[in-house]
């Protein structure tokens, strides 16, 4: 099957989500939405107004009062339902996201949908077995310790680039913590938000808990981050919008996660070959346009031309091209602002001196624009954009460094701090790097991308990538309140 006939499928006009119904958008109001592989339109998607956001905010505010009641067992077992819906569903969500986002079919969405059906299970599970402290007092007349309750409504808010994957984050921890939702997903990838919630309708989950309002950021979004009638904000995204949304939602419990920009460190002793390999993935799967993915790589200036030109052979072996073949490596980017960034950040370090060795610019042979090639760029220098920006495309900018110190100088010059890497076969070394480099995740030879979902992630205080943890039990202690309970027995 390949684009075209999918595309034929899918067309239609979709709808909100909202206390239980299927609704349209106030004044029937709608956007178009295209396909990043084609760039025909597949599906108009209603373009909410913040009154469709209040009321969806209503709706959870009124099923929050009950839902909170729920016991744990049956939240988990509702869980365990969406898990199974998507499971039964997992090919049909597999190409709606390759039509939607763009990655490919066989090599990745096949995998985010799996995972996603782990990440309901696995929360059903965490859920049951999170057990809260008993905390002994001086005081003998005194009893006390703590429970989990849920904040309330959660106002969540998702980009996309796993348009599955991180709302599940949000929702599999918010639901198992008790806690009602209203959700804006990225517009670019909303048909794929419409389709969880079926899922959600098919599984049984009570009517207003989880809410969908689509259109802009700005207007819905804003909505449902600065009305008073949301207790807690999820947001992954954009550091910029990230700051806005924090200023919006003052005074709320926020849990952001925001943008990402490496580095890779390869030191002299590394295995180059692995190293290669290994990176390359992290720098060209979903087209590079992963929040860990590796954007700028420091190498040791003894292996640097042979790591260079081992980087070159990764790259060109990538098949760009339709994502529904099964040969493709690599699909298009998902909108055209993350195409002018690449092309930009490309002209930026032609213009202070890089060599673009491979790639660099839009793949001309495919439809609507938004492949990008495959781009090893060496001699980048810390004043490249590559360097100070997320570039957020497939792209892996190299540099030499003859020290720890200057490694360590330049891996700290941005204002990112979410996951680095480092290769090297000293384990001194490995230590010494994981506890210097201002980063919320460390990965000693393994790649930036390398994450299951249970594991803790998030940006590094001081840096810009954001505030709190997602990943399993740490995402249902994020979104959850801890009561103190103080008994006097006297
Ligand atoms: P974005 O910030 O432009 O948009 C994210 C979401 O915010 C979208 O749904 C958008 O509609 C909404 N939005 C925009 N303006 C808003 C406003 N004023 N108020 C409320 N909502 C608003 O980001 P993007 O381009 O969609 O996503 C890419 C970014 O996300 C990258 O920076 C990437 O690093 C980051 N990201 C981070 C993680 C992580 O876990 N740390 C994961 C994935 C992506």
């Amino acid at each position: 099957m390949n684009s075209k006939e999918i595309r034929h499928e899918a067309a239609k006009d979709y709808l909100m989500y909202i206390d239980g119904k299927w609704v349209e958008a106030e004044g029937g109001k709608y956007f178009s939405t295209y396909s990043p592989a084609s760039g025909e339109t597949i599906g108009r998607i209603p373009e909410g107004s913040r009154n469709d956001a209040v009321k969806a905010i209503h709706a959870a505010r009124r099923a929050a009062e009950s839902f909170r009641d729920v016991s744990v067992w049956e939240r988990s077992e509702l869980l365990k339902r969406v898990a199974a819906v998507i499971e039964k569903r997992k090919d049909e969500l597999a190409y709606i996201l390759t039509l939607d986002q763009g990655k490919p079919y066989y090599s990745e969405s096949v995998y985010e949908i799996a995972n996603m059906a782990k990440t309901y299970l696995e929360a059903a599970e965490q859920i049951k077995w999170l057990e809260t402290p008993v905390i002994p007092v001086e005081d003998r007349n005194k009893r006390v310790f703590s429970i989990r309750q849920p904040k309330g409504v959660y106002a969540v808010i998702t980009p996309w680039n796993f348009p599955f994957m991180i709302p599940t984050e949000y929702l599999s921890a918010g639901l198992a913590a008790g806690n009602t939702i209203v959700w804006v997903p990225a517009p670019t990838t909303s048909i794929c938000a419409v389709k969880l919630m079926e899922c959600f309708e098919e599984a049984g989950m009570p009517r207003g808990v989880v809410n969908l309002v689509t259109g802009r950021g700005d207007v819905v979004g804003d909505e449902i981050v600065s009305n008073p009638g949301t207790d807690a904000i999820g947001f992954t995204g954009s550091s910029a919008t990230g700051k806005q949304i924090a200023i919006r939602g003052a005074g709320k419990p926020l849990l952001l996660e925001l943008g990402g920009n490496g580095p890779t460190i390869v030191l002299k002793d590394a295995d180059i070959d692995y190293a290669a390999k290994s990176i390359a993935a992290a720098c060209f799967s979903n087209a590079g346009q992963v929040c860990s993915s590796t954007e700028r790589i420091l190498a040791h200036r003894d292996v640097y031309d042979s790591f260079v030109g081992k980087m070159v052979e990764q790259a060109r072996q990538i098949k760009l091209g339709d994502p529904f073949e099964r040969a493709t490596t690599m699909g298009p980017l998902n909108n055209y602002p993350v195409v002018e960034k690449n092309v930009l950040h490309a002209e930026d370090g032609r213009k202070r001196g890089a060599n673009i060795l491979t790639g660099g610019a839009v793949a001309q042979e495919f439809p609507g624009g938004l492949y990008f090639q495959p781009t090893v760029v060496a001699d980048v220098t810390p004043e490249c954009l590559y360097n100070a920006e997320e570039t957020f495309g497939p792209v892996a900018p190299i540099m030499p460094f003859d020290s720890h110190e200057e490694a360590l100088d330049i891996a700290g010059r941005n204002q990112w701090g979410l996951v680095n890497a480092v290769y090297t076969n000293s384990l001194r070394d490995s230590m010494y790097f994981a506890e210097k480099l201002r980063a919320g995740i460390v990965n000693i030879n393994e790649n930036s991308n390398y994450w299951e979902p249970h594991i803790p992630f998030g940006g590094v205080a001081g840096k810009s990538s954001g505030l709190g943890r997602v990943g399993g039990k740490y995402s249902i202690m994020e979104m959850s309140d801890l009561k103190t309970i103080c008994m006097n027995i006297r």
